[in-house]
């Protein structure tokens, strides 16, 4: 079936068209049609795309709205422009699937929507107030505009971390706020640690309840999830994304008592020191460059910057030590995964991480780590390591298909990574 993979958020689209079914995902042979965005909706938008095999497109177009971006996708999908084989109409396409950002504690696994689905989705909007609206107004399009017949699928950025212990997901407030709040460490980019973690398996040919592994999702946002017999029992991100590793611009943990402090010397309120965290720190603010890892690593090679080197070290010490806190809390892992742009792309990056952890039996192929980028995924330690590390590009968008078509099809995900 083709599904349309829709991630919306409040000025962009995320979209892609890929085919998949219960057979294809069984034999490993789904296909991805497309892959594209809209930026700036809500005025003259920017449309990038590209077709599989094909350069990347750029247009402009004025779209007001999420209904006028969702619109546009499916007549220029269906459109000769795009020339398509597999879709001539908009009956050609299946099913859609969605990213949505917080599910609560009421969803575990993806889901297909109903009344009651968009209710629970809505409900959560106090706990994500950027994104969930975003993310249902992108449903409530797709609705609009393929009909209520056709299924759509939530899958949820928080749902693979449900599985996080007691111990793990409370903060030590009173207990009272979690219950009347629902305060706790809920966690993100769990359809990443999640796709990663399956294809580590698949890679080394293990069972789901035999992945004992530490996945470091190192991108714009970064995190940290320690895995142990398949399921999360801890990860870095918080009651929101902005607690735990160094980030492109957020800072990741603090003392709390931070906020107040700066809220009273800087004369700003509560709402605008959350902003400084979440905009204006990270490797941005302590480089005072640039929220870019790849420009600061060019900086620091070609510049010899204290702050970009400051950043850097900064950034890969903070995984060092939530990967030893990790490997405590989970009784010692087989693997260390990387993913995301910088995870992926940086065996320099990896290198700083690791750097120290031999001790544990993590040593770094210096030959493999320099080949893993570009996409390629493998193995990046030395095969006498105790503890291996792997470089695993994310595919969060495959993950949100596979998921639309198995809720397509009545499989039951509760188990299932
Ligand atoms: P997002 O979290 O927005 O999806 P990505 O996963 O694409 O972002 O990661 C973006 C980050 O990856 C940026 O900091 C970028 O500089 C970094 N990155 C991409 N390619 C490289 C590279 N070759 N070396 C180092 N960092 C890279």
């Amino acid at each position: 079936m083709n599904i349309l993979v829709l991630n919306c958020g409040s000025a962009t689209l995320k979209f892609q068209l890929i085919a998949t079914d219960l057979d294809l995902i069984s034999q490993n042979a789904d296909r991805r049609f497309v892959r594209g965005s809209i930026e700036r909706i809500g005025g003259e938008a920017i449309i990038t795309s590209q077709l599989e095999g094909h350069a990347v497109q750029r247009s402009t177009a004025p779209l007001r709205d999420t209904r006028a971006a969702v619109d546009f996708i499916i007549r220029w999908l269906c459109s000769p422009d795009a020339n398509l084989a597999e879709v001539r109409a908009i009956a050609d396409i299946h099913a859609v699937g969605h990213r949505v950002v917080h599910g609560g504690e009421f969803f575990k696994h993806s889901v297909l929507i109903d009344e009651e689905v968009l209710r629970g989705i809505e409900d959560c909007i106090d706990l994500a107030p950027l994104h969930n609206p975003a993310n249902l107004k992108g449903i409530l399009a797709a609705r609009e505009l393929f009909g209520v017949g056709l299924p759509q699928v939530a899958v949820f950025d928080t749902a693979f971390h449900q599985t996080l212990p007691e111990t793990a997901y409370l903060y030590a407030l009173p207990y009272p706020l979690y219950r009347r709040y629902r305060i706790r460490r809920y966690g993100f980019h769990g359809t990443s640690h999640r796709y990663v973690a399956y294809r580590y398996r698949q890679l080394c040919n293990m069972e789901r309840v035999a992945t004992n592994i530490i996945t470091l999702h190192l991108g714009n946002g970064c995190s940290a999830a320690a895995i142990r017999a398949g399921n999360s029992i801890d990860t870095s991100m918080g009651f929101t994304p902005l607690e735990g590793l160094v980030m492109g611009t957020r800072s990741g943990d603090l003392d709390p008592a931070i906020v107040d402090w700066l809220a009273a010397k800087e004369g700003l309120s509560a709402r605008e020191v959350e902003t400084l965290l979440n905009k204006q720190s990270g490797l941005l603010g302590i480089s005072g460059l640039t929220n870019d890892m790849r420009d600061l690593l060019d900086e620091a090679r070609e510049n010899n910057d204290r702050r970009a080197r400051l950043a850097i070290e900064l950034f890969c010490y903070r995984i060092r030590k939530y990967i030893g806190a990790y490997l405590a809390a989970m009784n010692g892992a087989d693997a260390v995964v990387f993913t995301g742009g910088i995870g992926e792309n940086s065996p320099e990056v990896r290198t700083t991480i690791c750097a120290g952890l031999e001790w544990l039996g993590l040593h770094l192929d210096a030959e493999r780590n320099a080949a893993q980028t570009n996409g390629r995924e493998g193995v990046i330690s030395t095969t006498d390591s105790h503890l291996a590390a792997y470089v695993i590009p994310t595919d969060e968008e495959l993950l949100i298909a596979r998921d639309t078509a198995r809720c397509v099809a009545g499989v039951s995900l509760e188990r299932r990574s």
